[in-house]
């Protein structure tokens, strides 16, 4: 067992640091306030081959590890917190999963423009009536013809004010095993956005309607019985949003540190006072346990997707360990950290969506525990 990163990882890191220092620094507090998607920088990535790093160079992409995908979002995070989003949109979300179950035509159809930045692919599974227990979703498919009517609605979800394409979570039938996914495009008929809102982030979300919207079959990304796969591709998502939370806390953490270098108080410098070294420790123990933690987890996946467990232990770690540090790091920082004028507080907003987004904390202990005890918990019923 080695803890070191092996010497290509590590050159590898150093250059998308160099990239996102030289490119992303700069405007990285007017990007975090923007609620638009930030198309210039998707751009700049896909000319640096930082989209599609895990997919293979067959369908367009880099051919590198998940482990990779990882260090990229922590390099571009400590420049620019906002530009981990764009990192997580061309390798983690659901570009990932059409990349590993889409068909030629699929893939064909779509890759190209995800992959030079100039799309996003938005993920609907959330519905007013089905959160933690997405398996109750009821957006239905029903078979018109050569291809299938859907008719529902999904909320909550990301990127949908701006992307053209959404991998849609449908009923194909009844229980978990009539679950599967379609791809809907933005512009056929039927297809409405409802009403729009934003997150705590600043991030913005829009209701997506599908009302009778005829989808081909050759749009079908997983049929019937298609969950579990899906679920397998969702991991991968988990570790995008695991690891731009452990970045978030440490880039405020960066930040507390280099105040409390300069800030004098009572004469003194902050990091003089020992109630505030003990916070730092505190900290980085939380950051550094986390870490360990997330790197296991793509580390093992790069031997296929991540292991639900694993993957289920690094979201948790990183997801508290991100929010606790960002909200450490402010109080470090007074009225400073609580002002708009640094990013800390804009870490801790972020690093607090992600504890709900993705599977929240409280479910994935549920998924832990099963583990744990070698048994499932329905969580159904009375
Ligand atoms: C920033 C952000 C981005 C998102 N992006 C997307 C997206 O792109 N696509 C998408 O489809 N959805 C997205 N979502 C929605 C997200 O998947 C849901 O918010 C999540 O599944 C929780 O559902 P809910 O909000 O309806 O909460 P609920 O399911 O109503 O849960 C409320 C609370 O109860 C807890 N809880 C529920 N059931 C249990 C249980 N059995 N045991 C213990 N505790 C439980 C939950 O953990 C939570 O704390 C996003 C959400 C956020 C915050």
């Amino acid at each position: 067992m080695d803890f070191r990163l092996a010497p290509e990882q590590q050159q590898f890191r150093d250059s998308v640091l160099k990239f996102s220092q030289k490119e992303l620094s700069a405007g990285a507090l007017a990007r975090a306030h923007d609620p638009q998607y930030p198309w210039d920088v998707a751009k700049k990535m896909a000319k640096q081959g930082l989209l599609g790093i895990t997919i293979p160079e067959a369908d367009g992409g880099q051919g590198g590890t998940l482990m990779d995908a990882v260090l990229a979002i922590e390099a571009v995070a400590s420049a620019c917190p906002r530009s981990a989003d764009v990192i997580q949109a061309g390798n983690f979300g659901p570009i990932r999963v059409l990349a590993e179950y889409g068909s030629s035509f699929q893939k064909q159809s779509f890759l190209k423009r995800l992959l030079t930045g100039e799309a996003v692919i938005a993920v609907g599974m959330t519905e007013p009536e089905a959160g933690s227990a997405v398996t109750d979703l009821a957006t239905k498919a029903t078979r018109d013809g050569k291809g299938w009517r859907i008719n529902g609605s999904k909320i909550f979800t990301t990127h949908s004010a701006y992307a053209d394409l959404i991998l849609a979570y449908v009923r194909f039938g009844p229980g978990v095993g009539g679950i599967g996914s379609v791809l809907i495009e933005k512009n056929l008929p039927g297809f409405r956005l409802g009403r729009k809102s934003h997150f705590m982030s600043g991030e913005e979300w829009a209701e997506l309607h599908f009302d009778n919207v005829l989808v081909p079959e050759e749009m079908v990304l997983l049929g019937e019985g298609g969950f579990k796969k899906q679920i397998a591709g969702f991991n991968v998502e988990r570790i995008g949003n695991a690891a731009r939370s452990l970045a978030l806390g440490r880039y405020a953490f960066e930040q507390a540190r280099a105040w409390a270098l300069q800030r004098k108080q009572f004469g003194k410098l902050l990091a003089e006072f020992q109630g505030l070294q003990w916070k730092f420790a505190d900290m980085k123990l939380k950051l550094e346990a986390a870490q360990l933690l997330l790197y296991r987890a793509a580390a093992n996946a790069d031997r296929g997707l991540p292991s639900p467990e694993e993957t289920a232990l690094a979201k948790m770690a990183c997801n508290q360990a991100g929010f606790d540090v960002a909200s450490e790091s402010l109080q470090v920082m007074g009225a400073t950290g609580y002002s708009q004028d640094t990013l800390v507080e804009y870490c801790l907003r972020r690093c607090r969506g992600w504890m709900i987004a993705g599977g929240s904390v409280e479910i994935l202990k549920n998924r832990v525990a099963e583990s744990i005890f070698d048994r499932t918990f329905p969580q159904r019923g009375g």
